[in-house]
C-alpha cells in the first residue's frame, strides 16, 4: 500500500474508529452521520499551520521543529526521501475540520475522511514536486531557489487538485460548501515563498515557470517543437515504476 493510504488509515483509526467503538453499542451499525461539533476541540489553532518553512533540504531532524511541518523532501544522497509526519498531519486535519465546522456545521464522518485524503495527497504531491526539482537539478545543473521553489510546489498542489475534480473522486464527492471552505483555507498561505503560489495558479504560467526554473535551455533544445518541458517534468519525472526516491511515515 502506498505510504499516503497507510497514513490515512492510521490517522482515521486513531481519531474516528476509536471514538465510534466507544460511543456506539456493538450491535448497532455505525452511521454516516454528522461529526460532533466538539469532536476536535483540542486541536491547535489553525493559524499555527500558516507558519510554514521550506521543506526541501539536505537533511531534517527526525522530529520536526514545528507543528506546521507536514512533510519534507530530503535531497538525493541517493535516493531522495519523502517523509510525511503523521502527528502533524493529524493535528492539521483536526484543526482544519474544526475551522471548517465554524462556517459549515454539517460535516459528515465520510466528508471528514475525504478532507484527510485531500490533505495527505496534497502534502505528498508537494513533496513529489520537490523531488522533480532535485532530480532535474542533478540532470541539468540548475540552481536552487528555496522560496521560488516553495511557491511552485504549492502551485503544483493546485494543478494536481484541479485534476482530481471528477464527480466520482473523493474530491468530487465532498460536499461543495465544505470543499470550498477547506480548499480556500488550505491555499490561504501567508508564509514567505508559499504565499506567492497564485502567480502560477494558471496552468500555462505554471509550466512556463517550471521550465524556466529547472531547464531554461529547453527553449533552444526543443526549438521548433511543441514540446513543453515543464509539463513533461511534472508528469514523468516522479515515475512510481522507476523511482530515485523513497518514502516513509514519520511520527
Ligand atoms: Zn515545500
Amino acid at each position: 500500500m502506498a505510504s499516503t493510504d497507510t497514513l490515512i488509515k492510521q490517522v482515521l483509526a486513531n481519531a474516528l474508529t476509536q471514538r465510534r467503538e466507544d460511543s456506539i453499542p456493538a450491535d448497532e451499525v455505525p452511521d454516516d452521520g454528522l461529526l460532533p461539533l466538539d469532536i476536535f476541540d483540542d486541536a491547535p489553532d489553525f493559524d499555527v499551520f500558516r507558519e510554514r518553512v521550506p521543506d526541501s533540504d539536505e537533511s531534517f531532524p527526525e522530529i520536526p521543529a514545528s507543528l506546521a511541518v507536514l512533510g519534507t523532501y530530503q535531497w538525493m544522497a541517493s535516493p531522495g526521501l519523502i517523509t510525511l509526519y503523521r502527528g502533524n498531519i493529524e493535528a492539521y486535519w483536526k484543526s482544519l475540520i474544526r475551522h471548517a465546522q465554524r462556517q459549515f456545521p454539517f460535516v459528515t464522518t465520510k466528508d471528514a475522511e475525504r478532507v484527510l485524503q485531500l490533505l495527505v495527497y496534497s502534502v505528498y504531491q508537494h513533496e513529489r514536486f520537490h523531488y522533480v526539482c532535485d532530480f532535474s537539478r542533478r540532470l541539468f545543473g540548475g540552481s536552487f531557489d528555496r522560496w521560488h521553489e516553495e511557491a511552485l510546489a504549492v502551485a503544483w498542489e493546485w494543478q494536481w487538485l484541479k485534476s482530481q475534480d471528477r464527480w466520482n473522486s473523493f474530491y468530487g464527492l465532498m460536499h461543495p460548501t465544505l470543499r470550498r471552505v477547506v480548499v480556500q483555507s488550505m491555499f490561504d498561505h501567508r508564509a514567505p515563498g508559499y504565499r506567492d503560489w497564485r502567480q502560477f495558479a494558471n496552468q500555462n504560467n505554471f509550466y512556463d515557470a517550471v521550465t524556466a526554473y529547472l531547464y531554461p535551455a529547453s527553449i533552444q533544445t526543443f526549438n521548433g517543437t511543441s514540446f513543453n518541458f515543464g509539463a513533461w517534468a511534472v508528469a514523468h519525472v516522479p515515475d512510481d515504476n522507476n523511482r530515485a526516491w523513497e518514502e516513509q511515515i514519520g511520527r
